[in-house]
C-alpha cells in the first residue's frame, strides 16, 4: 500500500503541538508493518535546515495564486521515512512559526499558503502527478491540508482520501473573499461544501470531501458528534456515521523510556523503580523546591490554554499546598495564565515552581520527578502527557474526556473525575493523596501504568486496516 501523509508539522523537524508527534512517528510505524508511507511537508526554514541533503525532483506549476513550487525529495533525519518538501520560498521561508510571525500574529497570507500546500498534496495524489510514485491514498491532517480532499474530488480524481482531526478547535477559518484566493469554484461555497457559518473553513472542506474521517481517540470521535464538543461541526460529523472513527495515538517509546532517557539524571523502570525518587530529589533541587522524598509532587506540562483546564489547577493549588504537596509546572501560552502561575510561584517559594517556557528536557525531568500528574483538560482529543506519565510511573489525575478517558483507568492506573469543576478535581486530588499515603497501593498503581502498552504499532495496525477497507470500498 502506498500512502502520502500530508502534514504541516512533523517532529523532530517542526513542531507546535501533538500533530507533530503523530506525524513524526506514525509514518515510521506504518513502514514497519510494510506500508509505503511517505511524508509531505512545507519547506519551512527548520525543515530545509534539518534534513541536510534534499534533491529537486519536480516542479509544480499552476498552484493557487499562480504559485510555482519545487518539490524536493529527502528523508526524515531520525527514522529515514521518505519525505517530500514543498519548497516555495516566498510562502514558507520566513521568520516566526509555521502559522504566526515573531510577534504571534497569524501570517496574513495563511489562506494562500495552505491552499498551495493542499493543492500540491492533491496534485501528487492525482492522475496528473509528475512523480513516478503514485499514492493509493492521500492522508490529510488538520485544517492546513483540509482543502486537499476538496481539490481532489472537485477535479474528478478517484484517489481516496482520509482526513484526521487532531484538534477540532483549529478550523482554518477565512473570509468568503478568500474563496478566490484558494481557487475553489463558487458552487463549493455551500453548506454541502466548504462554507462554515458564512466563512470558508479549510477543516470543514476536509471533513466534507474526504472519504474517511478519523480522530485520535474513540471517545473524542463520539464527543465531536454532539454540540458540547462539536465546535459547530457536529451536524456534519454526526451525519457521516461509520465514516468517522477514533484511533488512539501511540507514544514514541524510544524517546519516552525512563530506563534509557538521556534527559534524566537517573534511570529507573517498573522492576527497579528506585531511580525515580532520586530524579525527584534532583528536580526539587533544580527547581528550588524544598527537598523531600516523601512530599507529594504534582507535575503539570501544558500549553497554557483554556482547553487545558489550568484555571481548575489554580483553584485547587492552595489546597494541594495545604496538604503538604508541591507543584512543578512547565508551560507557555496565554499571557493571563502565565502571569497567574508566575504569581502562584512567587507567593509560595519552595513549594511551587512555575517555569514559563518551552523546554523538552525539563518536560522529561518533570514526568520522571513528579509523583502525580495533573491534566484536567476541558476536552482532549488524545493527549500525550498522560501517556508519558503512565510510562514514567507518575500517576495521572484526568478529566473524563476524549483520549484521557480512553487511556487512564480510574483507581487502577490513575484518577478520573467526571465534571470539569474545581470541586470534582479536588475530590480526585484528595483520593490521590490518600492512595499516595498508602505506599503499597501507590506502588501497585505506578506499576500498572508503567506496564501498559501505548506503542505506535497498535495504532499503525488500526490505520492499516482502515486504509485496506477504504481501498476495498471507497
Ligand atoms: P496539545 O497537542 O494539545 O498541546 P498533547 O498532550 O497532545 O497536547 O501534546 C503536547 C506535547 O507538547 C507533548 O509532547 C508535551 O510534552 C509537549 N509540551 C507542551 N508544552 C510544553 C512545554 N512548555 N515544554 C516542553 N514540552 C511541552
Amino acid at each position: 500500500m502506498r500512502i502520502l501523509f500530508a502534514t504541516s508539522e512533523a517532529r523532530p523537524l517542526i513542531k507546535t503541538g501533538g500533530l507533530a508527534d503523530v506525524s513524526g512517528a506514525l509514518p515510521a510505524a506504518l513502514r514497519e508493518i510494510g506500508i509505503d508511507c511517505r511524508l509531505l511537508l512545507p519547506g519551512y526554514p527548520a525543515v530545509l535546515a534539518g534534513v541536510g541533503e534534499a534533491k529537486a525532483v519536480a516542479t509544480l506549476a499552476g498552484l493557487p495564486g499562480g504559485t510555482v513550487a519545487t518539490l524536493l525529495e529527502a528523508a526524515m533525519p531520525d527514522n529515514g521515512v521518505p519525505l517530500y518538501i514543498l519548497d516555495v520560498p516566498e510562502l514558507f521561508q520566513r521568520e516566526g512559526g509555521p502559522y504566526q510571525d515573531v510577534a504571534g500574529h497569524d501570517h496574513a497570507d495563511n489562506a494562500l499558503r495552505f491552499a498551495v500546500f493542499s493543492k500540491a498534496a492533491a496534485r501528487l495524489a492525482g492522475a496528473d502527478s509528475p512523480l513516478d510514485w503514485h499514492p493509493e491514498i492521500l492522508h490529510c491532517n488538520d485544517w492546513q491540508t483540509g482543502l486537499a480532499p476538496a481539490y481532489l474530488r472537485l477535479a474528478g480524481h478517484g484517489t481516496p482520501s482520509v482526513m484526521t482531526v487532531h484538534n477540532l478547535a483549529y478550523q482554518g477559518i477565512f473570509p468568503p473573499s478568500d474563496l478566490g484566493t484558494v481557487e475553489l469554484p463558487p458552487e463549493s461555497f455551500a453548506v454541502d461544501g466548504v462554507e462554515y457559518y458564512g466563512n470558508l473553513s479549510f477543516l470543514k472542506a476536509g471533513l466534507y470531501y474526504a472519504h474517511r474521517l478519523t480522530t485520535v481517540s474513540p471517545t473524542y470521535a463520539e464527543e465531536i458528534r454532539h454540540p458540547a464538543l462539536g465546535m459547530g461541526m457536529q451536524g456534519l460529523l454526526g451525519s457521516r456515521g461509520d465514516d468517522l472513527v477514533g484511533i488512539l495515538n501511540g507514544i514514541d517509546t524510544g524517546e519516552w523510556n525512563p530506563s534509557s532517557d538521556l534527559y534524566l539524571p537517573y534511570e529507573y523502570s517498573s522492576r527497579a523503580p528506585s531511580g525515580k525518587k532520586r530524579c525527584k530529589l534532583k528536580l526539587q533541587q533544580d527547581l528550588n523546591l524544598e527537598p523531600g522524598k516523601d512530599t507529594p509532587l504534582f507535575g503539570v506540562i501544558a500549553r497554557l490554554a483554556n482547553q487545558k483546564g489550568l484555571d481548575l489547577i489554580l483553584a485547587v493549588a492552595e489546597g494541594i499546598l495545604h496538604r503538604g504537596g508541591q507543584i512543578a509546572l512547565l508551560g507557555t501560552g496565554e499571557k493571563a495564565l502565565e502571569a497567574a502561575f508566575r504569581d502562584l510561584g512567587a507567593q509560595h517559594p519552595g513549594r511551587v515552581a512555575a517555569v514559563i517556557g518551552y523546554d523538552e528536557g525539563l518536560s522529561h525531568r518533570i514526568e520522571a520527578g513528579a509523583d502525580i500528574f495533573l491534566m484536567p483538560s476541558r476536552f482532549e482529543p488524545c493527549g500525550l502527557n498522560q501517556l508519558y506519565s503512565l510510562r514514567y510511573g507518575t500517576v495521572p489525575i484526568v478529566h473524563a474526556t476524549g483520549g484521557l478517558k480512553d487511556t487512564v483507568e480510574d483507581g487502577v492506573t490513575g484518577f478520573v473525575f467526571h465534571e470539569p469543576t474545581a470541586h470534582a478535581l479536588w475530590l480526585a486530588v484528595d483520593r490521590a493523596l490518600h492512595a499516595y499515603a498508602d505506599g503499597k497501593a501507590w506502588q501497585r498503581m505506578m506499576r500498572a501504568g508503567m506496564t501498559r502498552d501505548f506503542s505506535w504499532e497498535k495504532s499503525a495496525r488500526a490505520y492499516a486496516a482502515l486504509y485496506r477497507r477504504l481501498l476495498e470500498k471507497p
